[in-house]
């Protein structure tokens, strides 16, 4: 099958999150199951100074909007060895600082934006023609909406299926009626039928009315979505979708997160050789000039810093966690009160609790491997990524039962000897102390504690199995 995907970001050329990963390894993935797959991004400014080698193509792209015409190249890269990935260049949209705008808020002219990139895709499809379109998130749902809404203007591209894959309900490209002229789509579709929510345009409920199939990241998250306290206002219509909706729970590259040969480690180790998890961790305090203290457990997290992730838990219960014997390792930037939050627990803690604001790659690996727990109590998580790197470093995941968290990590029985991790469900601060206590308890217990270090680095989810799932929906589609 010709495949493409079309994404806001993928790893390596640009990343906020867990998006970037999937896109980067799974259009490898079912590329390598012998499908003829290519991926669509913009060319941000990471890609335009980056040291990627990447080529400028014969392809011109000309995109009527807001008025006028505006004019794109198209700059080819590669994936693993055979993905080819097209990055639209358009620098007066995409060389900008930030991908979606500054810590404190969107850019302005996103709807703009992200209606230029759909377009400018499906303008490269024409000269690319492929069976399935494959769209994620809102950034990229218009081209499912495009593709659907008007086929008769994208005759060449014949009528390829589309699947939409939600990475997060929580971001649906909401817009001011006053930007439907950005769309270059018919007034029919803005009615609540459509694209219309509340008044508003909403580009991600156009995809999952439009889209043949939709996927999203793990089996309980497909569940989760349909009810009204994870929906954010588009239960109603996952719900009269649920026949096409299905579950895939996201992979991991483990030629980049694996203890054995993560090139970012000074010391590299596996299930037999975890004393070198221990020089690891002894590094990671090192660098972030943490007091050596052999026993003392490190509680690793590494996240966007937003009330998703679960931080005011964290914050309410940070004082009373301090009287513990634990040390506090943080990677991340988002909100600015928590930014503030986790810079001033440095100064009133400052042996106990290091903070790195900002987006460090190395240093996540570092803490991955440095770290004994890893804490993600998230208030939803539709499938998270950093609690399968932890259980595959030995680094025990500490996760409230929501979405992903729930379909990977196991919780911890002392007495039947299974589990891979630690477990809690109400999303209030006691929960999430007592199951961190129950942690630091298991970890006073060395036998206990290695055996099920072990049971964490034996689970398997690398991404083959995924992928699978992946073609076997676009055969349902094409067959
Ligand atoms: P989300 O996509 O909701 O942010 P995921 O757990 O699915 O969460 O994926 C997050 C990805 O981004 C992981 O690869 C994680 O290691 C990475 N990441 C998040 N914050 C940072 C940071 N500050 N520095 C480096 N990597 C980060």
């Amino acid at each position: 099958m010709k495949i493409a995907m079309i994404a806001s970001e993928v790893s390596p050329f640009a990343k906020t999150g867990g998006l970037a990963d999937v896109l980067g390894t799974l259009s490898v993935v079912v590329g390598r199951l012998g499908h003829e797959v290519c991926v669509i991004t913009p060319a941000y400014r990471s890609v335009l100074q980056g040291n990627f080698p990447v080529r400028e193509t014969a392809f011109k792209l000309s995109v009527a909007i807001a008025g006028r015409r505006q004019e794109a190249t198209v700059l080819e890269a590669s994936l693993g060895k055979r993905t080819p990935a097209y990055l639209i260049r358009a620098d007066h949209y995409f060389d900008r600082e930030f991908l979606y705008g500054p810590p404190a808020g969107d850019y302005p002219d996103n709807a703009e934006r992200f209606s230029f990139f759909c377009h400018a895709a499906l303008e490269l499809l024409r000269q690319w023609p492929v069976e399935i379109v494959h769209c994620h998130d809102w950034q990229a749902a218009l081209a499912i909406i495009l593709l659907k809404a008007q086929p008769a203007r994208y005759a060449e591209i014949a009528a390829p299926k589309t699947v939409f894959t939600i990475h997060n309900l929580g971001f649906q490209g909401i817009f001011r009626q006053a930007d439907w002229p950005l769309l270059n789509l018919d007034t029919a579709f803005f009615t609540p039928a459509y694209l219309e929510f509340f008044g508003n345009i909403n580009f991600l409920k156009g995809a999952l009315l439009f889209a043949d199939k939709i996927t999203t990241v793990s089996p309980s998250y497909a569940r989760e979505i349909m009810s009204a306290e994870q929906g954010f206002g588009l239960e109603g219509v996952v719900r009269q979708r649920a026949a096409d909706l299905v579950g895939i729970l996201n992979g991991v590259d483990y030629h980049q997160w694996n203890p054995w040969m993560d090139p970012y480690l000074a010391h590299h180790y596996g299930e037999t050789s975890l004393t070198r998890k221990g020089a690891c961790k002894e590094e990671l305090r090192r660098k972030l000039g943490l007091p050596d203290k052999s026993d003392t457990p490190i509680i690793g997290m590494i996240s966007r810093l937003t009330p998703q992730k679960g931080f005011d838990l964290v914050q309410s219960i940070f004082d009373v966690l301090m009287q513990r014997d634990v040390q506090i390792v943080l990677l991340g930037s988002g909100a600015p009160q928590y930014e503030e939050f986790f810079r001033s627990a440095t100064s009133r803690y400052p042996d106990r609790v290091a903070v790195r604001i900002g987006f460090d790659e190395p240093l996540a690996h570092r803490i991955e491997a440095g770290a004994d727990l890893f804490l993600m109590p998230s208030l939803y998580e539709p499938c998270g990524l950093n609690q399968m790197f932890s259980l595959k470093y030995g680094t025990i995941p500490i996760v409230r039962a929501v979405g992903g968290l729930k379909d990977t990590v196991q919780p911890y029985d002392g007495v039947a000897e299974t589990g891979t991790g630690f477990v809690f469900k109400p999303y209030n601060p006691q929960a999430l102390l007592d199951v961190i206590d129950q942690s630091l308890t298991v970890f006073r217990d060395k036998r206990a504690w290695t055996a099920l270090q072990r049971r964490a680095m034996a689970m398997d989810f690398s991404w083959d199995r995924s992928a699978k799932r992946y073609v076997d929906l676009y055969r349902q589609l094409v067959n």
